[in-house]
């Protein structure tokens, strides 16, 4: 059978011969137990890392704190110019780095090509925004007076990521960090550490030909007890951290529990409104591929159809419909439309909200179930299932990371629908497929969705890198990626500047001597 090139893609990321199990990234002083990484794919190890002791942490933080002091010195244009390389880099490695994606995570190729091109996206919005950290400048009450404000870098920033997004996420941040001045140190996914390994070596490289300390990016490995030397790490004033809301419960308090910042961005409840004037030549593209792309393991997943009545028969036949053209199989073959769930928990998980959701009540369409014989043999493929539901069934009011979509029913204005798809702990994405525009405007005004991302005729997944990405409520409220993310990443600062010959006070209070 054939390897669609993974053995020459993990060759070209500076990784080890895939049969030789082990793998270690520059600035890895990694010392730990070994951590295999097995690929969902075709359950064959890829490779494998250590993982980071506590000493070895503190000499990352070390190189990490020590490179910040130089960093910061550098004008953000030329750090920008530091981005721009590594996009360019990341434009030559993306077939590489893709592949590597789609293997080591199970998500279709075509998906890991997507995920790289919005590494490079957020590269080329960052070196834009190295010459517009801008202040801005206030009028002062007092004469002779001015005020403004600055933004600072803020030092070494942690970041955390899941498996889902095993590259993307980690971009998102450093891209923007960079060129506010900041290092990063980072720890990825424990299902996905050769992506985090590769993407070192990319970058390693870049900062290598521009004589640039290694610690403005860092690397360390394991699970949720290395993620801990960070959150409680008062050196770390930010700590950037996308996974579950479980997660996001436990890292959001201890990093404030140290008045540090986190920037968290957790798990969806993501719902589509179909409306009796939706185009179901939109719908059906954007509900499938929301429901079913990266195997329902995405954050903005499409976990909910709130669909009007009048419609319902319709659109649900039509969905069914297009589930049947679904093909499972090797992600890398581009024919196939989904790839494998992570590992056999995430498996298990799928199957147990299934059951639960029959349990609850619900009518099960289209039939789940693990896929088994020649090509299924990581025992890792699972079949999308369609489940008509009710909003309150607690497993609805639950993400669960894998492909089950529940159809609901809602009647009478679009107020109606709102209120389902706001009634859940989640709010990171939501959409409306209508072609009203009473309704479209509703949805999106202060009484409408209360999600981060709220979108009108597209489903609920594939967001560009230009917006600020995150949600509210059980998301976690944090934003990254575009618009005026990048404030997170600096330190504000208001300065009064007197350039008169009295001293005035503030407010005009008198103090005479
Ligand atoms: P997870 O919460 O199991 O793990 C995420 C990361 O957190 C891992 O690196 C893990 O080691 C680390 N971690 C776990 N507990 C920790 C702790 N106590 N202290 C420090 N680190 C800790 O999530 P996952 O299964 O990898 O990813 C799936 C979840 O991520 C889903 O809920 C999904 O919605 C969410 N997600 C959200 C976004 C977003 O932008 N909102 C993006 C991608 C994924």
């Amino acid at each position: 059978m054939t390897d669609f090139g993974i053995k020459e893609a993990l060759l070209e990321l500076g990784l080890q011969d895939i049969n030789n199990g082990t793998s270690t990234g520059s600035n890895n002083f990694s010392n730990g137990e070994i951590i295999e990484s097995y690929s969902p794919v075709d359950g064959k190890l890829i490779g494998s890392v250590k993982a980071t002791t506590k000493e070895d942490y503190e000499k990352v933080m070390d190189a990490a704190t020590k490179a910040f002091l130089s960093f910061r010195d550098m004008p953000a244009p030329q750090r920008g110019e530091i981005v721009r390389q590594f996009g360019n880099k990341l434009r030559e490695k993306k077939e590489a780095l893709g592949k590597l994606v789609s293997y080591e995570m199970g998500k279709s190729y075509q998906e890991g090509l997507g995920e790289v091109q919005e590494m490079i996206d957020i590269c080329d919005f960052a070196v834009g925004l190295s010459r517009q950290l801008n202040g801005q400048t206030i009028p002062s009450e007092r004469p002779g007076h001015v005020m403004r404000e600055q933004w600072h870098p803020l030092g070494v920033v942690g970041i955390i990521s899941a498996f889902n997004f095993p590259v993307a996420v980690w971009a998102w941040n450093t891209a923007l960090a960079w060129i506010c001045g900041d290092v990063c140190v980072w720890k990825a996914s424990e299902k996905a550490p050769l992506c985090s390994v590769a993407c070192q070596n990319i970058i390693a490289e870049i900062l290598k030909d521009n004589n640039l300390p290694e610690g403005i990016s860092c690397i360390i490995n394991g699970d949720y007890k290395v993620g801990e030397m960070m959150t409680t790490d008062t050196r770390i004033p930010l700590v950037s951290a996308t996974g579950s809301t479980r997660m996001g419960r436990i890292v959001g308090a201890t990093v404030a529990k140290r008045f540090g910042k986190s920037l968290l961005e957790l798990g969806g409840n993501n719902a589509i409104i179909i409306t009796p004037t939706a185009d179901l030549k939109v719908v059906v593209p954007g509900a499938v591929f929301g429901a079913v792309g990266t195997c329902g393991q995405r954050c903005t997943s499409t976990r909910r159809l709130i669909i009007h009545e009048s419609v319902y028969d319709k659109v649900r036949d039509a969905i069914v419909g297009a589930y049947g053209q679904i093909k499972i199989g090797n992600p890398l073959d581009e024919t196939k439309h989904v790839g494998p769930l992570i590992d056999h928990d995430a498996v298990n998980t799928y199957l147990a909200a299934i059951e639960k959701a029959k349990a609850e009540g619900g009518n099960v369409l289209v039939e789940g179930g693990v896929l088994k014989g020649e090509g299924y043999e990581s025992g890792c493929y699972v079949k999308p299932a369609i489940i008509e539901a009710e909003n309150h069934f607690e497993i609805v009011q639950h993400e669960t990371f894998a492909p089950i979509l529940y159809l609901m029913k809602y009647s009478g204005e679009v107020e109606n629908a709102i209120g389902k798809q706001n009634g859940v702990a989640q709010g990171l994405s939501s959409a409306i497929m209508t072609n009203e525009m009473k309704e479209a405007e509703k949805f999106l005004s202060y009484a409408g969705s209360d999600c981060g991302i709220a979108n009108v005729n597209i489903g609920t997944s594939g967001a560009e890198i230009g917006g600020a990405f995150g949600g509210e409520k059980e998301t976690g409220g944090g934003r990254e990626s575009g618009s005026d993310a990048w404030k997170v990443y600096m330190r504000r600062q208001t300065n009064t500047i007197n350039y008169s010959d009295e001293l005035p006070l503030a407010q005009g209070i008198k103090f005479d001597l």
